[in-house]
């Protein structure tokens, strides 16, 4: 039996349960494969490191890995890396019983078979280090994506690991890490001590998933926007969606007082993701139909135009920090590596007078690097 949910997909489920209940549509990218490699590399790393006591050992194999993964393995210095130490495991898996408030280690570094025997009551997640240092729990989770992500304290995922570790070895205190591989080989991490009054009040809130799941399920709760939204599998079935766009398609803008259009203007990022993704599935729909037949006559299609040019974020932080420095290279990927954040990276370095050039510059390195690729846009056309 699944478990009723996983540590990843916590963050939202604890905001909103309806994103377990409703349907759900899942996708794996090509990002988050490359992020799995990353992690079974670091893990392997820290396997050989205990090994050999933390000298000399040889680096894993990256053969058959992404090319963006790959070379991410390749560029990270692993003596800036804290989680490399004789007392740390890799990928502890573990479940969390709603009903008893038992944590279980489930296995260490075996992957996903670890989860075979959960149940219902259940929640499983992996540490990605874990362990006891100078007396106290210790945990960390990489992040490799540019997904913003909440610091320790606020983080159910970090916070799942450390109730886990600090039940399952009798300690009062976690130190909760949560540190950032930029594609540069770049590494940031964010941490916070997190005490037992802390796990306990987190305890608590997950103990209430229980009655709050249950609620969703018999539709006595609502669905609860938030950032969570534009990653939810529930999305394409999501009654809050529905209820937003269908508003925002009868709004009469120039009607509303300015309290509403201060509320619509809060709303909007949320709008402008529910909108793009809305696209998408009816892009791929009318593309799936072979053309969509509007029921006055016309048709809608799915025409295809050569798009944008596109930087690669892999490679322009490798050149990136090859010509200027790491700082810039992680600076033009904050928050994500496009021609705008480059100039603003660029402009951290450049004298008076200079930008122009070396942005040109950059952008020329990265073309030639192979860095620069321009990807088919689709578009909807009714005739
Ligand atoms: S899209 Fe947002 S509001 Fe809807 S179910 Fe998912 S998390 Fe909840």
């Amino acid at each position: 039996m699944p478990p009723l949910t996983t540590a990843s997909s916590l963050q939202r489920v604890m905001t909103c349960q309806h994103s377990l209940v409703l349907p759900q549509v899942r996708n794996e990218n090509r990002f988050g494969a490359a992020g799995t490699q990353i992690h079974e590399y670091l893990a392997e790393c820290l396997v050989r490191y205990r090994k050999h006591k933390g000298h000399g050992f040889e680096l894993p194999n990256t053969d058959g890995y992404q090319d963006g993964a790959a070379q991410v393995c390749g560029l990270i210095s692993l003596e800036r890396l804290q989680t490399m130490r004789l007392s740390l495991n890799p990928e502890v898996a573990y479940s969390y019983n709603l009903r008893t408030g038992v944590a279980k280690v489930l296995g260490v570094n075996v992957g996903r078979a670890a989860y075979g025997r959960s149940t219902h009551d259940e929640i499983t997640g992996t540490a990605d280090v874990e362990g006891i240092c100078d007396g106290l729990s210790y945990v960390a989770d990489y992040k490799t994506g540019f997904t913003p992500v909440p610091t320790p304290r606020d983080n159910a995922q970090i916070l799942f690991a450390a109730l886990c570790s600090m039940k399952t070895r009798g300690t009062d205190k976690c130190v909760a890490e949560v540190i950032r591989i930029f594609p540069s080989g770049a590494i940031s991490s964010d941490s916070a001590v997190v005490t037992k009054r802390d796990i306990d009040r987190f305890e608590d809130e997950l103990k209430s998933l229980t009655w709050k799941v249950r609620k969703a399920r018999e539709g006595k709760s609502q669905p609860v926007e938030s950032e969570s939204c534009k990653y939810c599998p529930a999305f394409n079935h999501c009654p809050a969606k529905v209820t937003m766009l269908q508003r925002f398609e009868s709004a009469e803008i120039g009607e509303l007082t300015d309290a509403q259009v201060a509320s619509v203007a809060k709303r909007l990022p949320l709008l402008k993701d529910a909108v793009s993704r809305l696209e998408r599935i009816i892009e791929e729909r009318v593309e799936n139909l072979g053309g969509l037949d509007m029921g006055d006559g016309t048709t809608m299609r799915v025409t295809y135009s050569e798009g944008a040019e596109r930087i690669d974020a892999d490679i322009a932080a490798r050149v990136l920090a090859e010509r200027y420095g790491e700082e810039v290279a992680a600076k033009a990927q904050n928050p994500g590596m496009t021609k705008k954040s480059l100039r603003e990276a660029v402009q951290s370095i450049a004298g008076r007078g200079e930008l122009g050039r070396l942005e040109k510059e950059a952008l020329q390195a990265i073309r030639d690097a192979g860095g620069m690729t321009r990807g088919i846009t689709r578009k909807l056309v009714i005739s």
